[in-house]
């Protein structure tokens, strides 16, 4: 290195830790998190990708634009409500706000009457309750799939869970409900055909070694033609009959009827048609965070409470929080976006089209997170050119659109209408990028969050 190398004017890094800019991140930062930062500038420098009189700049950039998680929040222009990849149910205000109350310590066990030690969660299960009076009880786990192994493990360990053959559902990313109880020990008795299957099937398979009878609602598929399943109400004498528990994983996670997704079975609906325990998640159409729901009678209620097992799959006080925030307070995003005035949809779309310049498409939404597989949520889109896609995933803030038939959609549904304007100018920002044929860094442009990805 000769005295005139470049490289020596590299900022040191105790000279860019003494930086106020660098000091002031230091509260939201972890040491090594800004040391991270600081040597890959410098070694930005050192191979010549930067001037060295610009690393300072590049530090304060990169600080101001790293937070404490990895995770972007990105607008999910897809028109897909429940998006599995994008974390399922947006919370609403008041379950957000109720996650950064639990933040610090809460009395998530404590009754601050006696300051005595109290039952965990409370407040979620009494909103529960609320939210749903055909229910006796209700208890609040991990997620759909752990109050599934709760129950196959409580009720049917080294015995049978009777179920239809047309029940057996992969929920998603190559994980199938049948080898997730047949983990737990319980052995699956498989009855009727995939297409059909009657309650003679049921009956001639319940015997002294049922654990219990389960129904799955098939939520990602649908099976059309010749087909017959056996409803709840038709079950409920057999398992009176045998004294075993009926369970139905409703799924989804609605606690009633919803008319726009008629073909989508609730809780309410599955307790009244003489289910004994109901499964739901709490992130699809709930619209709340991750958890698994069981409602149901209060004697099953209280054996899963009381298994070991359950203490694997409790959840935290932050889901409890947003929980309880989801049904007491206002209509979550999930709903509202479900029920999109089409009128309003329409009036967003051709603003944002005029604005950026581009073409109003009729476009179908999609319920998503396996639910309602084949309804489509009519609506409209804006029509970009497919390679805009990209840019618009890695711009600020991060645009997630649908990438179908060789074009970019921009769907509004599940745009919050405060962010039509962000929104707007991402887009111009990307169109602007794509126009003035700017070398794409990355060899292939067209590996695509395509909107199929997130619907199981
Ligand atoms: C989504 C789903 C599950 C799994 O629930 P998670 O909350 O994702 O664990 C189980 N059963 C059915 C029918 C589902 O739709």
């Amino acid at each position: 290195m000769t005295s005139e190398d470049p490289r020596r004017r590299i900022p040191r890094t105790d000279h860019l830790l003494a930086h106020p800019g660098v000091i002031e991140a230091g509260q939201r930062l972890s040491e090594s998190a800004i040391r991270a930062v600081i040597r890959e500038a410098q070694d930005a420098a050192r191979v010549g990708s930067v001037a060295p009189d610009e690393v300072e700049s590049l530090v304060l950039d990169r600080l101001a634009a790293t937070s404490g998680s990895s995770l972007t929040p990105v607008l999910n222009a897809t028109g897909i409500v429940v998006h599995t990849n994008l974390g399922r149910a947006p919370l609403s205000t008041s379950a957000a706000q109720a996650i950064a109350d639990a933040a610090g310590y809460v009395d998530v066990e404590m009754d601050l009457g006696t300051g005595r030690r109290s039952k965990r969660g409370v407040g979620a299960r009494q909103a529960l309750l609320d939210a749903c009076p055909a229910a006796e009880d209700a208890l609040v786990v991990n997620n759909g799939a752990g109050a599934l192994v709760l129950a196959t493990t409580a009720f049917a360990f080294r015995r049978e869970v009777v179920i239809s053959r047309g029940e057996f559902v992969e929920i998603g990313a190559g994980f199938r409900l049948s080898d997730l109880m047949t983990s737990t020990g319980a052995h699956l008795r498989e009855v009727g055909t995939t297409n059909r299957t009657h309650l003679r099937d049921y009956s001639e398979a319940v015997c002294d070694r049922t654990g219990c009878i389960l129904k799955v609602h098939p939520s990602n598929f649908n099976v059309s033609g010749f087909t017959s399943a056996v409803p709840v109400a038709e079950l409920r004498p057999l398992a009176d009959e045998h004294d075993v528990p009926l369970i139905v994983d409703v799924g989804s996670g609605l606690l009633h009827a919803d008319p726009a997704i008629p073909d989508e079975p609730s809780i309410t609906q599955a307790l009244e048609a003489g289910a004994d325990l109901v499964i739901a998640s709490g992130d699809k159409l709930l619209g709340g965070p991750q958890a698994g729901l069981i409602l149901g009678r209060s004697e099953y209620v209280q054996r899963l409470a009381r298994h070991p097992l359950a203490r694997a799959v409790r959840c935290d006080k932050l889901t409890l929080a947003a929980l309880e925030g989801t049904l007491t307070g206002p209509e979550p995003p999930v709903k509202a976006y479900l029920h999109a005035d089409p009128a309003r949809l329409k009036e967003r779309t051709e603003r944002l089209a005029a604005a950026v310049g581009a073409p109003v498409v009729a476009h179908d939404g999609r319920v998503g997170g396996g639910g309602a597989p084949e309804v489509p949520l009519p609506g409209w889109a804006v029509r970009l050119p497919e390679t805009v896609a990209r840019d618009l995933r890695l711009g600020s803030p991060a645009v997630v659109a649908r990438v179908h038939d060789g074009a970019c959609l921009i769907d509004l549904r599940c745009i919050p209408e405060a962010d039509d304007e962000r929104l707007a100018a991402a887009i111009s920002h990307a169109v602007q990028r794509r126009g003035s044929g700017r070398p794409s860094g990355l060899a292939d442009d067209r590996i695509q969050v395509s909107a199929e990805e997130g619907l199981t």
